[in-house]
């Protein structure tokens, strides 16, 4: 079991500003007071009993630690340290000073696919590595990618949030439901058996998105989205696709299959011509062929501003949630009521599915 360290981190570490947020918490720099090197902090709620429904699960950041300790490789997070504090547990990893790959993508007046590629490549060696130890991501999207610098050519591309992460026992049937409607594949949705091949699918849409600024399966609800990718409802428009090479399509077309033993796996992707061209003739087609920046940069604003909403809204229904608390003097009976209604609208994603499940089925 991970072991988790029960001093005061700020005795350890100085705490700078908020770099992100999730769900259960914020992601801050700090700086160790002793080495002077900076890290991002990770401090995530934990529930205060099992009556309790806000926070996470203890046993839910003991697999996500667990995992990040499992895995050390160039493209991985890496995991430093554990605290944990009364209701909270902080984990310190290695600081992404160079954002989100989307958004470095989004500064560039242009790209070709060359380019776009190399940082395809080390996703995709993220995540061969992560499948060769029989552990699957399942929330691999453009919020979970990011680069340990903002200066080319010393940039690595870094996974993050681990949270949805699995490890597979031999033998084992694991099925989900959690996952980002957009990238999740159709057998998560369906709630079939998953391998690894679910974040092989999600690289089909990051790809897509990535050459296109289109999202393959996007529909005006969570649930028409989900409906579009379980009737594999989607189409290279002509339009869009003006500047993408044969061989791209192709490697996209090979990842968004519904089948997932169809699917090409991190290592046969890794040797897809477009990835490891062949000829030199491949070559110049990849240096021709460059991404829609236009339609990308839109892609990208989008997804900022529904990522801001989305902070805005979780702050404010925290401080009806304090403030409802204050002013009533709850009792203990009463506040559990007021944190699951806090937990109702955060997993309106899992609601959404269940109900998708419900209608398929
Ligand atoms: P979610 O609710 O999406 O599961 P989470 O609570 O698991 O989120 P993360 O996704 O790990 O949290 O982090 C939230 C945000 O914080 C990220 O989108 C990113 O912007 C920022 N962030 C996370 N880790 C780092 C890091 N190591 N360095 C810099 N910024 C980071």
């Amino acid at each position: 079991m991970a072991v988790f360290k029960l001093e005061n981190v700020e005795d350890l570490y100085e705490i700078g500003e908020v770099l992100g947020s999730g769900h259960f918490g914020q992601v801050r720099e700090v700086r160790e007071r002793a080495s002077g090197v900076r890290w991002a902090a990770k401090f995530l709620k934990i529930r205060r009993g099992a009556g309790s429904r806000l926070g996470m699960e203890r046993k839910s950041v003991e697999r996500e630690v667990e995992l990040l300790q499992a895995l050390q490789h160039h493209n991985v997070m890496a995991l430093k340290d554990v605290f944990e504090c009364r209701a909270e547990i902080v984990l310190i990893v290695e600081l992404m000073r160079g954002g989100e790959l989307f958004d470095f993508i989004a500064e560039k007046e242009n790209l070709t696919e060359s380019e776009a590629i190399e940082f395809l490549k080390q996703i995709l060696q993220g995540v061969s590595y992560m499948h060769s130890k029989h552990i699957c991501h399942f929330d691999l999207k453009p919020e979970n990618i990011m680069l340990s610098s903002n200066t080319l050519p010393n940039t690595d591309i870094k996974i993050i949030d681990f949270g949805m992460a699995h490890r597979f026992i031999q033998g084992e049937e694991y099925r989900s439901m959690g996952g980002t409607p957009q990238y999740i594949a159709p057998e998560v949705i369906n709630y079939e058996p998953l391998s690894t091949a679910g974040d092989m699918w999600s690289m089909g849409v990051i790809t897509f998105i990535l050459l296109s600024g289109l999202s393959p399966f996007q529909g005006n609800t969570d649930e028409e989205t989900l409906r579009n990718i379980v009737g594999m409802l989607y189409e290279f428009d002509d339009c869009h696709f003006s500047q993408t090479s044969a061989m791209a399509k192709d490697f996209i077309q090979k990842l968004l299959v519904k089948a997932p033993n169809e699917r090409m796996s991190a290592e046969e992707c890794l040797n897809h011509p477009w990835i490891k061209p062949l000829t030199r003739t491949q070559v110049a087609k990849r240096n021709r062929s460059s991404i829609n920046m236009r339609n990308f940069k839109r892609f990208n604003a989008k997804r900022k501003w529904k990522m801001s909403y989305n902070m805005v809204s979780a702050c404010n229904r925290l401080c009806r949630l304090q403030l409802h608390c204050k002013t009533s003097a709850l009792q203990d009976e009463e506040l559990r009521q007021c944190e699951s209604d806090q937990e109702e609208s955060e997993t309106k994603t899992s609601s959404l599915l269940r109900r998708r499940l419900s209608s398929s089925s």
